[in-house]
């Protein structure tokens, strides 16, 4: 079992930003920017593509949704999306809000407090429609 399958099923806390039926968004633990989101299928699967082509757009619609009201919650240039997986194999969708390269770069992390994260995730769940 992914540790995101973890967190869908409230084994393990998250800081929820959005969630349907099929899908939760939540913040990164580890962000690269402040609103760094994952967007994550319910479903446990481990490649991206090894989605259907309905879920891989239905994942993108949510995402776009998410990423619509991240970019309404937190100041920035725009909301950059990547997919890595390969820490976590269960499919995520990276969005982060970014004003340079190295805000995509994975290196450069930003530490934030509880109170911090939990404020952020209120903020950008109140912007998602
Ligand atoms: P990837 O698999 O795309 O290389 O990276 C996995 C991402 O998941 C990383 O950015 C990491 O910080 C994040 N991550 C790993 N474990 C947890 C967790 O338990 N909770 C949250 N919110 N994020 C996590």
């Amino acid at each position: 079992m992914s540790i995101f399958t973890k967190i869908i099923n409230g084994e393990i806390p998250c800081y929820k930003v959005a969630e349907n039926d099929d899908y939760i968004a939540f913040l990164d633990i580890n962000p690269n920017a402040k609103g760094h989101t994952l967007v994550v299928p319910k479903k446990e699967e481990n490649k991206i593509f090894d989605l259907s082509k309905e879920e891989y757009l239905a994942l993108m619609d949510f995402s776009y949704q998410v990423a619509e009201a991240l970019e309404k919650a937190v100041p920035c240039n725009r909301v950059g999306l990547s997919v890595i997986g390969l820490e976590v194999p269960h499919v995520h969708v990276h969005l982060i809000p970014i004003n340079n390269m190295a805000d995509m770069q994975f290196m450069k992390k930003e530490k934030l407090t509880d109170d911090e994260f939990t404020a952020l995730a209120e903020r950008i769940a109140e912007k998602f429609q």
